[in-house]
């Protein structure tokens, strides 16, 4: 089956630009969730404790369970706590369920400054903070999530203003713990002054800017390499794989590689896939397997999802946490 390489030397040298952009390896909150992207949320846990990363941000109860061990600090960001627990924390998206959080748990409110999906509006605020009193939850931070940090049209400022402004009349009633930054957004300050960054994509090397920053020395972590099934000679005119849509100009080997769109790959990349290694696809990509024009006993099929993407019409992001947990993972 085909196989994940995680590259610890890329991983820890993104880390280390993601360090002197924050001035403290204290603050970084690597984001794990959706299986660390993809890349496996124990591989990449081990690896961030293995670096000093102490925080890890994740979706679900079950994700922060599985990597406890591995960090001081840990915040779920869309799960219920059952039992209140000492290093997990819960964020509160939304008012009504606040009385479903188990009492002593540790939270943290998630304000809504201008993405409009979760967290609780600015105007609002006052009214979460009195039911986190009433529930005896322990509220350690205050934080947001910008919507275009990626963008240059305005609205990151807007949201950065408005986030501001609450942090000023929280800090005037003793509430002194914030966070906002997403990679992207970590990449825009000049600056940084908040309690932690919530890092996903530059750290796994896929973020992607509209200006010039240190983030362009990022490089990806992740590479999808497959094994030869079989291979054969192609004589001109014969069609390869399900409708025949690759047609042999003239002859060629064609080979047969174990991966397929049931592994996470995009079927949408099929015909005009071509690797880093300038291999190109032969016709569809089938559920378990593909072919390309190559002879090779092993294919590297991509090693920056940002390629992949562009190809698939989509972002890195779907690419990535699309690789499906099957898959073998393996760190060099
Ligand atoms: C996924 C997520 C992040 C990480 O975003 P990146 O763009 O990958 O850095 C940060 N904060 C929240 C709330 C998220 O859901």
């Amino acid at each position: 089956m085909a196989e994940i390489r995680l590259s610890r030397a890329n991983f820890f040298a993104n880390l280390d630009i993601i360090k002197e952009q924050m001035q403290s390896v204290e603050k970084i909150a690597l984001v794990l969730k959706d299986n660390a992207y993809g890349h496996g949320l124990c591989e990449m846990a081990q690896l961030a404790q293995e670096y000093g990363i102490k925080r890890a941000v994740v979706r679900s109860n079950a994700e922060a369970k599985k990597i406890e061990e591995f960090f001081e600090y840990l915040l779920v960001l869309a799960d219920t706590p059952k039992s209140p627990s000492k290093k997990i924390r819960y964020t509160i998206n939304n008012i009504q369920k606040i009385k479903k959080f188990a009492r002593g748990s540790i939270v943290e409110l998630k304000v809504d400054t201008g993405m409009s999906r979760n967290g609780v509006r600015v105007a609002d605020v006052e009214e979460a903070l009195l039911a986190i009193e009433k529930q005896g939850l322990v509220l350690e931070s205050v934080f947001t999530h910008h919507a275009s940090a990626d963008e240059l049209d305005g609205k990151y400022e807007k949201q950065k203003e408005k986030f501001s402004k609450l942090k000023e009349s929280l800090k005037a009633r003793g509430i002194n713990s914030f966070h906002s930054c997403n990679s992207a957004a970590l990449f825009r300050q000049k600056e940084f002054d908040e309690d932690m960054v919530r890092v996903g994509i530059a750290a796994y090397g896929c973020l992607e800017l509209p200006f010039a920053s240190n983030a362009q020395k990022l490089k990806p972590v992740l590479s999808l390499y497959a094994k030869q099934n079989s291979s054969r000679v192609i004589e001109s005119g014969e069609g390869v794989g399900y409708g025949g849509t690759f047609v042999a100009e003239e002859s060629v080997v064609v080979s047969n590689y174990d991966f397929g769109y049931a592994d996470g790959f995009f079927r949408s990349c099929s015909c005009n896939y071509i690797t880093p290694q300038n291999v190109q696809i032969a016709g569809r990509i089938s559920m378990d397997n593909s072919s390309f024009v190559s002879d090779k006993e092993e294919l590297l099929i991509f090693d920056d999802a940002r390629e992949v993407a562009k190809c698939a019409g989509t972002i890195s992001y779907e690419v990535l946490t699309s690789l499906k947990p099957h898959l073998k993972r393996r760190i060099f």
